[in-house]
């Protein structure tokens, strides 16, 4: 039996990281936001959507979309945001389930980790087996937000308030992962997440 999991957690609270960790010790990895790049190439279902909800101005010179411009939108107008989200969230949450299939194919006892930053709020988590949520106190965050992006601690604390607080996400976690320590702490605890999960996809 197989198990897919959905990955999630706050803005730099270490989803990659942890991500990157269970592919090294043999998990498969669906990165959603790749998926949701793949979904909006020039000319596809979802791009032609989101070209007729936002107009041509999102498109750069090659025709791809300018997601600092979508995201400059959606920002200031919660109807489009929920509209852009009705366009990829379902898409998203079908190519994952889609590509998860395929791999049953070819391996029936795999363990599949979704990392997706919004697999909460997209609703993805009802299609999964397991919630894990990475946690980790805020300060620790607004750290990791402004290193890893450069951005002042006025810009890291916006975007962490844009976010579903923490405490909400946890509500829906079967696993809570801290990353308050430092690196070699992090991989002993996803090592032992790892094993406890494969033992449920054997
Ligand atoms: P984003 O939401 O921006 O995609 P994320 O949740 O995927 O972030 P990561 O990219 O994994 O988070 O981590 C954010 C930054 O913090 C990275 O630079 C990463 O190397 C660093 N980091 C994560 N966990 C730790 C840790 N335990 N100790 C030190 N640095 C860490």
């Amino acid at each position: 039996m197989a198990l897919l999991a959905g990955l999630t957690g706050g803005m730099g609270s270490g989803k990659t990281t942890v991500a990157k960790l269970f592919k090294a010790l043999g998990a498969y990895v669906l990165d959603a936001d790749e998926i949701c790049r793949s979904l909006v190439e020039p000319e596809k279902p979802a791009w032609l959507e989101i070209v007729d909800l936002l107009g041509n101005g999102v498109l750069r010179d090659d025709q791809t979309l300018d997601r600092r411009k979508v995201a400059g939108i959606v920002f200031k107008d919660p109807e489009k945001k929920k509209a852009l989200e009705a366009i990829l969230h379902p898409r998203v949450i079908e190519e994952e389930q889609a590509i998860y299939k395929d791999i049953l194919k070819n391996d029936p006892g795999a363990l599949v980790i979704i990392d997706a930053a919004l697999l909460i709020e997209s609703e993805n988590y009802r299609k999964v087996d397991k919630v894990i949520v990475i946690a980790c106190d805020e300060e620790t965050q607004l750290q990791r937000i402004m290193a890893k992006n450069k951005f002042s601690r006025e810009d890291a604390q916006r975007r962490l308030q844009q976010q579903m607080p923490l405490e909400e996400k946890i509500k829906y976690a079967d696993y809570v992962l801290h990353n308050d320590s430092g690196l070699s702490e992090l991989k002993k605890k996803a090592e032992a997440l790892f094993h406890q999960l494969k033992q449920l996809a054997v």
